[in-house]
């Protein structure tokens, strides 16, 4: 060590040793390590937060504007998930657990989706009652309902039910069937589809209805305009979006021979990325599919995954995958690790797949295990292109399921693909995490409920401002930055105690 000469005078005295963290590849040398494992120290500022571009590559052909992708659950993600993931950079991968008809229809409705078009409102039929319309109502408070022949999108438009229609009827009068109460189709003001949303507007405000049903040329009912929603009209000018402007959305599905059909159905609605969706996708079923989807369609963004190894990921990228998922024992209601006694603590698995399949080109999702905002930083320091979350995002508006209440607390259902609970829904769940001839099922999952959070339209912009006052903090103006800060060294990395954990959290207030 040099002798220095400090600013008082002393001459001769040894500068102790001292040591700003260690790099990446100095972490995760030894024990395996998770997000709370560790913490990144602050480098320098000369850039504002706005300025973070956090442009990601989700799979080697598609990139996203926010890191982001909400995970494969079926408390999570369908079109209402998917279509706000998208309009706010990130992505959404409808769930398998439903029939191949119910999952590819869902990515019809994201691909088909247009700002301030309605596509899935409540629907009734003729024989409906004015009953029925208040519970609705109770449910999704609104009461501006088409009535169609069949009671369903696509079917003939009758009339319009609206609040005027039926505020004033008395008790006895619920029982009362709708076509008696509606406003008939020859009294309403529609629109032929393909309208745009502009003319919409100039429709609805002539008009001075509430509601304008869209038709078809044979009269049946395509989607609605309401004029609540026009006034929330909102920009979204970090849409995931295809070459034709439609929204980006992925799908996932199992490895059983009967996905083949379903491929085709989600692949003819229009999906982006497909995700292969096992526990372990480091098999011969998984290698074989993923050869199948790239000979049939090559156009096709795959996933494989999950894998946490770099000798798993070496076989699926040499299958021809387009991004790896990474995360085994992770998730928030995931059980696996203490059942199989596999599993990787996640921080480890990231960092090492994603330096692995670096060299391929493959970018990684890091999946699971988020649970705030500096965990997400953490999996893109590590070398993660996206996360993909679970918990964070259940309990938000667009998460399916419907709200109820315990204990006074607003609540909404989230559970594990592999819960005995969801896997007795449907057995696309189980094909996760059993082969087909498992007799005996033995949970990898659990299932429980989530506080209401709100809508993700104010959580992931949310998100996203969190990630970029993390990125600059740490003095990185990109995601790609980040990782290259990484890689180089130049970001460093110090592990933290327990006690230090409990520091970092919010410690020591009265109440
Ligand atoms: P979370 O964000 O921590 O809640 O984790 C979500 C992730 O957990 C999903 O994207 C899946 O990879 C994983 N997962 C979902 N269901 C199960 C399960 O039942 N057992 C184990 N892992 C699961």
């Amino acid at each position: 060590m040099a002798e220095c000469s400090l600013a008082n005078g002393t001459r001769g005295s040894k500068t102790p040793p001292t040591k700003d963290g260690v790099t990446a590849a100095e972490l995760f040398l030894e024990e395996g390590l998770t997000y709370n494992d560790f913490l990144i120290l602050p480098g320098y500022i000369d850039f504002a937060a706005d300025d973070v571009d956090l442009t990601s590559k989700l799979t080697r052909r598609i990139s996203l504007k926010a890191p982001l992708v909400s995970s494969p659950m079926d408390t999570v993600t369908e079109s209402s998930m998917a279509i706000v993931m998208a309009l706010c950079g990130g992505i959404g991968i409808i769930h398998h657990n439903c029939t191949p008809e119910f999952q590819s229809n869902e990515v019809r409705k994201v691909k088909k989706y247009e700002q301030g078009f309605i596509l899935d409102p409540v629907v009734m039929g003729p024989d409906n009652t004015v009953a029925d319309v208040f519970s609705a109502k109770a449910r999704n408070g609104f009461s501006g309902i088409p009535i169609t022949e069949n009671g369903q999108m696509g079917g003939k438009l009758l009339g319009i039910v609206t609040a005027r229609d039926i505020d004033f009827l008395s008790r006895e009068q619920y029982k009362v069937k709708l076509n008696e109460v509606m406003t008939p189709r020859e009294l309403l003001t529609v629109a032929s589809s393909g309208i745009k949303l502009k003319e919409a507007n100039d429709m609805l405000q002539k008009s001075k209805k509430g509601k304008l049903p869209i038709v078809n040329e044979k009269d049946e009912l395509v989607s609605l305009i309401s004029r609540t929603d026009l006034k929330k009209h909102r920009e979204f000018p970090l849409a995931s979006k295809d070459e034709h402007k439609q929204l980006l959305v992925g799908a996932a599905i199992g490895t059983r021979e009967d996905d083949k059909d379903r491929l085709d159905m989600l692949v003819n609605a229009g999906v982006d990325v497909v995700v292969l969706d096992s526990s372990q996708g480091n098999s011969i079923y998984q290698i074989n599919l993923i050869k199948y989807i790239k000979q049939k369609y090559s156009d096709l963004q795959v996933v494989g995954g999950n894998v946490v190894t770099t000798s798993q990921a070496k076989t699926l990228i040499a299958a021809g995958v387009d991004a790896l998922r990474v995360g085994m024992g992770s998730g928030s209601i995931c059980i696996t690790q203490e059942v199989m006694a596999v599993g990787r603590p996640q921080g480890t698995a990231v960092y090492n797949v994603a330096a692995f399949a670096r060299e391929a080109g493959v970018p990684v999702i890091a999946d699971g295990g988020v649970s705030s905002v500096g965990h997400i930083t953490k999996a893109l320091a590590l070398g993660a292109s996206t996360v993909m979350m679970g918990s964070l995002l259940a309990g938000t508006t667009e998460a399916p399921g419907e709200y109820f209440f315990s204990d006074g607390v607003r609540l909404k259902k989230y559970r594990g693909m592999g819960s005995l609970d969801a896997m007795e829904t449907n057995k696309s769940s189980a094909s996760r995490y059993f082969s087909e001839s498992d007799k005996l099922k033995v949970a990898q999952g659990v299932s429980g409920s989530i506080v209401d959070k709100g809508s993700i339209h104010k959580f992931v912009p949310y998100l996203i401002a969190g990630i970029q006052h993390g990125c600059q903090d740490i003095g990185a103006r990109s995601t790609e930055v980040l990782r290259d800060m990484m890689y180089d060294g130049k970001l460093r990395f110090e592990k933290r105690t327990v006690s230090a954990q409990v520091e970092g959290g919010v410690h020591s207030l009265h109440s």
